[in-house]
């Protein structure tokens, strides 16, 4: 088994590379919930849906979130009313919100009903939410506002400066089912380029979840989500400062420190590999952009090769 801590965007892309090369039944992801929210009396999920969507190949192809080929019909309507528009959701998408809404009043969890979701697009990798509790990634602003992760990102577009990033709930949330026994129970764990404050950070926040990363024998690897000393894509370079890291590849490795066992980096930021080694830290240099399934799927062999070589040291 194959555990992956994933985001969604870039950890979608490193996702769809990993089913390329191993059976996509072997992989189990544990997605960021920390971005979900309630908005027009229904449940998103942007990083479930991202994952869903890139692996089920309907994703829109530029912008990559959300669906191919969509409109937005319901949302103009919707402005009729005077609901602000500032968070759209396409027709297509909004048929998922709506049935995830549908299943969550009815009493299923949100393992549950990601499954479910999951199933309907046809994707055979298990998707497993870091958590099923309500939990919210907060922001506070330099100028004191306590923003969520949507309105500071998508309604405010990552515009404020941040003091420092919380996952809201966190302290009542427990491990969705499965989470712990899949971090425990792997062959490898991966961290996907994900942001490490706001996704991947967010999973670690979840009660239970870092001290199993901790505890597995399984070696953790992980890529590096700054390439050429840049964030590819998102706001990873405004919140790394928040949590006293540097926007680099190395700088997101210390920040991870003790939980990796692997780092690869991308051929951009070579000359970065030794600080990374005298961390205590194998690294691997390779290309990480992934644009093509070609390289997102090289990309994950040579994960799983640091691995497998982590694991032989370790083994001797
Ligand atoms: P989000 O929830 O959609 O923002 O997605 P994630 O948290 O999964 O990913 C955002 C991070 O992924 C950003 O820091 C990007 O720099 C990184 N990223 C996206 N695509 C790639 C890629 O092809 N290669 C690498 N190395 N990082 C990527
Ligand atoms: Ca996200």
């Amino acid at each position: 088994m194959y555990t992956v801590l994933a985001g969604g965007v870039g950890a979608a892309r490193f996702l769809r590379g990993l089913t390329h090369l191993v059976p996509p039944d072997e992989v189990v992801a544990v997605v960021n919930v920390g971005d979900d929210l309630t908005h027009l009396g229904l449940r998103v999920c942007p990083d479930l849906d991202s994952i869903t969507y890139w692996l089920a190949r309907v994703v829109h192809p530029e912008q990559q979130w959300g669906r191919a080929d969509e409109t937005h019909v319901v949302a103009s309507e919707l402005e009729r009313f005077g609901h602000e528009p500032w968070f759209t959701l396409g027709d297509r998408d909004l048929a998922t919100h709506l049935h995830r809404t549908l299943r969550l009043a009815e009493g299923a969890r949100l393992s549950q009903v990601t499954t479910e979701v999951a199933r309907a697009f046809g994707v055979d990798l298990r998707l497993l939410p870091a958590t099923d509790d309500e939990v919210a990634t907060r922001i506070t602003t330099a100028d004191g506002r306590d923003l969520h992760f949507q309105e500071y990102w998508v309604r405010e577009r990552g515009r404020p400066e941040v003091a420092s990033v919380r996952l809201a709930g966190a302290e009542h949330a427990v491990p969705g089912p499965g989470v712990l026994e899949a971090i425990e129970g792997a062959e490898v764990v991966l961290v996907a380029p994900s942001n490490p404050v706001v996704s991947i950070g967010t999973i670690l926040a979840v009660p239970g979840i870092r001290a199993a990363i901790e505890r597995t024998t399984a070696p953790v690897v992980g890529v590096s989500p700054i390439v050429g000393g840049e964030v590819v894509r998102g706001m990873a370079h405004r919140l790394l400062p928040a949590v006293g890291a540097e926007v680099s590849a190395v700088g997101v490795a210390r920040h991870y420190g003790e939980l990796l066992d692997g780092w690869v980096i991308d051929r951009a930021d070579a000359d970065r590999a030794e600080e990374v080694g005298a961390l205590g830290i194998a690294c691997e240099v390779t290309d990480t952009m992934m644009d093509d399934v070609e390289v997102a799927a090289a990309l994950a062999g040579t994960c799983l090769e640091l691995a497998a070589s982590i694991r032989a040291r370790a083994d001797r």
